[in-house]
């Protein structure tokens, strides 16, 4: 076996179905017994979105999920403000628990004829060989030309790696429940109440229940379960307790009803100084992990895992030379480091401790949040950020001419996980024709109105790979992808 992916969380599930799309064999592993049962990462953002859109499953998670169209923010039970959340493109993130955005990629590697190898867990990586252990106990060795370490923070493959995870673990406790209540935030709206005490979102989850996410101040959460909160682990938290929080530091003027799962966990906000080394890669969690704010985690390792995917499947088909592989860390990179700021940042200002910002949080930031948010660009800004449209390979060594690594407008091609080549005019189209008369790695080539003079190759990730004369495209396939089949 040439590839194999230990974990099958978001991330690892991901990148098996963009090999299985391109049919590329690989196996997946993963300790547990199923995919997750609890709702944890509960945002499903634009980018993603147009992501699953590539993977034919963006249907069903809308169809599972409730759009998330406007935020109101809460100062001691009133509304002080709202605003919408949509982009200037309209699109809205969505609301889906992550125990289904698994599912879903779980019946997609069906759909293909694919399935995870539950109840097997990796033991030990040396080189190309990792050592599994299968449900019965039995021991395997299985070598493999390519290993992805999508294991979650704890990762195993990184230890094996001898990788750092250098970063920090935020003093708050994280707050995440999903409960009944007699709030009832509209559909489709994300409550936000601000307090000097922290702050406390609710979001509804489309059955009735609400999720609850917020930061508890330190040494509150210990007092409520006995014992510090591990680092790893969730601790459950009682309804009466979570009631308090409600009443007594959120100021939140709801009466909690019923709850089917809470959890305090630590926030920790570290990366790992590689996301490669030889044939073993690291992606998701496994790679860098963050604060709750914004819900970028999960979407960021889904990101990785196209970007991983699409190269390692031409590259493991023989249509694309190994050293494309190298762009998965210079292109990812950098973007864990600018979300783990902005992550930093903003969870700095959701739960700072210091008397002025408790002041500015439960008194100015209700007030101001709304009309600064009405304002149309830092509204387009502020979304770019949460829906992670904003990120863009422009130094990416593998990218060429104006315009390069930027996301491309997701209409200009189809939703695949091919190449597409986007030609200027009927002129240039004829030419493209000719030029690839047998388009390399099954390349569309696709007609727009002649607005500039330029060709430009949309990746399978939706990036734009290369901008400029139609003439100078084989020279750039040929040094980016070797010899491109
Ligand atoms: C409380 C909380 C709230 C969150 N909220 C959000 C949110 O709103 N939005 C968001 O985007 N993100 C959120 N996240 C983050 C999100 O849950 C993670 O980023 C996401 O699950 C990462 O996916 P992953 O596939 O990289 O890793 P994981 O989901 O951790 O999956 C790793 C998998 O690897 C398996 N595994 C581990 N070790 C081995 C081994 N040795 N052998 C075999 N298998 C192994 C595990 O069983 C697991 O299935 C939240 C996280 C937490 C903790």
């Amino acid at each position: 076996m040439e590839i194999l992916i230990v974990g099958a969380g978001p991330s690892g599930l991901t990148l098996a179905n963009v090999l299985a799309a391109h049919d590329v064999p690989f196996r997946i592993v993963d300790g547990k017994p199923g995919p997750v049962r609890e709702s944890r990462a509960a945002i499903v953002h634009v980018r993603t979105l147009e992501l699953l859109d590539r993977l034919g499953l963006k249907e069903q998670a809308v169809s599972r999920g409730v759009p998330v169209t406007r935020v109101e923010v809460y100062e001691r039970g009133r509304k002080a403000t709202g605003f919408p959340l949509t982009a200037g493109s309209g699109a809205s993130p969505l609301a889906l628990p992550q125990d289904q955005t698994e599912r879903l990629l779980v019946e997609g590697l069906a759909a293909r004829g694919c399935e995870v190898e539950w109840n097997t867990r990796l033991l030990d990586l040396n080189g190309g060989t990792a050592v599994i252990r299968r449900p019965g106990g039995g021991e395997e060795d299985v070598e493999a030309r390519w290993v992805v370490g999508a294991d979650g923070a704890g990762s195993r493959v990184r230890h094996a790696l001898a990788l750092g995870f250098a970063g920090k673990t935020y003093d708050q406790t994280g707050l995440l429940a999903d409960v009944t209540t007699d709030a009832r935030p509209a559909p489709g709206t994300l409550r936000l109440n601000l307090t000097g005490g922290g702050f406390v979102g609710m979001l509804d989850l489309g059955d009735g229940s609400h999720r609850l996410f917020g930061a508890v101040p330190p040494g509150i959460a210990a007092a409520c379960t006995g014992d510090e909160v591990s680092h790893d682990a969730y601790a459950q938290v009682s309804l009466e307790d979570i009631q308090r929080w409600f009443d007594d530091l959120f100021a939140v003027d709801a009466t909690l009803t019923s709850a089917a799962w809470t959890a305090l966990f630590r926030i920790h906000s570290r990366m790992t100084e590689r996301f490669r080394v030889g044939g073993t890669f690291l992606i998701g969690d496994a790679a860098h992990i963050h604060s709750p704010a914004g819900g970028q985690g999960m979407n960021l390792g889904i990101g990785d895992a196209v970007n991983l995917g699409w190269k390692l499947a031409l590259v493991a088909s023989g249509r694309a030379d190994e050293r494309l592989l190298d762009s998965y860390e210079t292109e990812r990179l950098p973007v864990a480091r600018s979300v783990l700021r902005g992550t930093d940042r903003g969870f700095a200002l959701e739960a700072a401790e210091s008397p002025i910002a408790t002041w500015a949080r439960a008194h100015l930031a209700p007030r101001l949040v709304g009309p600064v948010m009405r304002l149309g660009p830092v509204r387009e800004r502020v979304s770019q950020l949460f829906a992670q449209t904003w990120i863009h390979y422009r130094d990416s060594p593998v990218v060429s001419g104006p315009g390069a690594g930027e996301r491309a407008d997701p209409g200009m091609t189809p939703a695949d996980l091919l190449h597409h080549l986007v030609v200027p005019g009927e002129d240039a189209r004829v030419r493209a024709e000719a030029m690839f008369a047998n388009p390399p790695f099954g390349m569309g080539i696709h007609l727009v109105p002649a607005a500039d003079p330029l060709v430009r190759l949309i990746r399978p990730d939706g990036h734009v790979g290369f901008a400029g004369p139609l003439e100078a495209l084989p020279a750039y396939l040929a040094r980016v992808y070797g010899g491109a089949r």
